[in-house]
């Protein structure tokens, strides 16, 4: 992991993090597999101050009733930072989902309800995106131990879980998340 800090230096971005089309990849019916490490995914980070790890995985595209669908297979481990004692907690990562792509908010409602809508602005969004998206929804925006975590005693079990430092500023930067809950609101 000691890599990361020449990141944002590096000249080639990863794969992963390029935008696909996903009307070209859906029709093809293809299949991209991937490596995300966790650290890397700018809202993610925005959400969980310290995240480390990495997720594998594959996304299948697919054409459902005219809907790019992407199929998202991904697991690994989480490397987050439990907020009532700050020592290391990491999270199992498991996540086997179907998500239409739509180019436009106003597609919503084309969207077979099985599928959970999520944007694909001019019809591109990158393995990374859609990665950074699951992971949103799934991990803890509080991480805490808990009995269940292996063995592993959180050291401060009475103190009550830090503030959040202002991390609810950056609302305004997750379009996904505020459609999922504008769709919640139905
Ligand atoms: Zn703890």
């Amino acid at each position: 992991m000691g890599t990361l800090d020449t990141y944002y230096t590096r000249p080639m971005s990863p794969p992963w993090s390029k935008p696909l089309d996903v009307d070209r990849l859906s029709e093809a019916e293809a299949d991209i597999d991937f490596a995300v490490p966790l650290a890397e995914l700018p809202r993610l980070r925005a959400q969980l101050a310290d995240v480390a790890g990495e997720v594998h995985g594959r996304v299948h595209f697919r054409r459902v009733a005219s809907i790019a669908v992407a199929e998202l297979t991904l697991n690994g481990t989480a490397r987050l930072v439990c907020q009532r004692c700050l020592g290391a907690l990491d999270v199992g990562v498991e996540a086997d989902t179907s998500v239409g792509l739509i180019a436009a908010e106003a597609d919503v409602n084309r969207v077979p309800e099985e599928f959970e809508p999520v944007l694909a602005p001019e019809g591109r969004i990158s393995v990374g995106e859609l990665v950074e998206e699951e992971l949103l929804l799934t991990l803890p925006i509080v991480p805490l131990h808990t009995d269940t975590d292996g063995g592993v005693t959180c050291v401060a079990a009475d103190v009550p879980p830090l503030a959040t430092d202002g991390r609810e500023e950056d609302k305004t930067q997750r379009p996904f998340e505020q459609l999922a809950e504008l769709l919640k609101r139905k």
